[in-house]
């Protein structure tokens, strides 16, 4: 999961960042408004922490401004303790949160937290599903039937990112702005040396798991398991005409991001009651 942090004191922006960063955030820090628009306006961000005092463009207008060019990421201001009115005009100019100055950095922690878990629809435990793996981001820790493999900050942050935009295709781009950053000097060889190092990982577990490069796209988690009851699932007589199926919009026809392989012959989505229609949901079960 990746912070932008909009702070212009400077010393408290990277006190905030290194507690974040011990935490597994990856964290941008800017110190201005305008940059703090700039950065926030890319889109790769999972939330932002804004700073309402800030020299030149103030955090109100940076949030007025992101929420009418279409950015919804979860925004937290920071606001002055007494300012009553900047947090009901934050919250109307559509802030997630707010939270006065001074705060203790575990109660911000436990804001990311709950923001990030309603974020993405994760209910209550923080743990992303796919397959037989299960992933606790912030703990780095990734569960395969019971055995607890410990994960290094980059493969937690690449995992989790493929696991919560299962069935759809991550670019490459993507996966290099939200692991590194704009900041950076990585390039795409530091995706593929992750995403090798992240196979191993899998194999070594011996997950049903594996990731899948969509050649000058990007990556796509596979669940063998899945694509194995697919396919007796297409073979299997009497499927083909099988009701219920034909109001679907087929996978086929969700033009752009399916590539999802193994989904082609899929006959509906049995197997998973209350996912059709929310694609992209499909390894966070509630
Ligand atoms: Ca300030």
């Amino acid at each position: 999961m990746r912070i932008l942090l909009v702070e212009d004191e400077k010393y408290i922006a990277r006190a905030l960042a290194e507690v974040l960063k011990k935490n597994h955030y990856a964290v941008d820090m800017v110190f201005s408004g305008s940059d703090g628009l700039a950065y926030a306006s890319t889109g790769i961000y999972d939330l932002v922490i804004l700073d309402i005092m800030l020299p030149d463009l103030d955090g109100l207008s940076v949030l007025r401004r992101l929420r009418a060019e279409g950015i919804a990421t979860p925004i937290i201001l920071l606001t002055a303790r007494s300012a009553t009115d900047e947090k009901i005009q934050g919250l109307d100019a559509g802030a997630d949160d707010y939270l006065p100055k001074p705060f203790h950095s575990d109660e911000l922690l436990a804001r990311i937290r709950a923001l990030s878990r309603r974020a993405a629809g994760i209910v209550t435990r923080g743990s992303l599903e796919f397959g037989d793996l299960s992933l606790m981001p912030q703990a780095l820790t990734l569960t395969h039937h019971g055995r607890q493999e410990q994960l290094s900050v980059k493969a937690a942050q690449l995992l989790e990112l493929l696991m919560a935009n299962a069935g759809t295709i991550v670019a490459k781009e993507t996966v290099l702005r939200k692991l590194w950053g704009y900041d950076t000097d990585a390039g795409g060889n530091h995706v593929e040396a992750h995403v090798s190092l992240l196979r191993k990982t899998l194999a070594h577990l011996g997950s049903t798991v594996s990731i899948r490069t969509v050649r000058g796209m990007g990556y796509t988690l596979l669940d063998a398991v899945e694509k194995d009851a697919t396919a007796r699932r297409a073979t299997r007589p009497g499927n083909e005409g099988r009701p219920g199926n034909g109001g679907r919009l087929g996978n086929e026809g969700r033009s752009g991001k399916e590539g999802r392989p193994g989904n082609e012959g899929r006959p509906g989505n049995e197997g998973r009651p209350g996912n059709e229609g929310r694609p992209g949901n499909e390894g966070r079960p509630a």
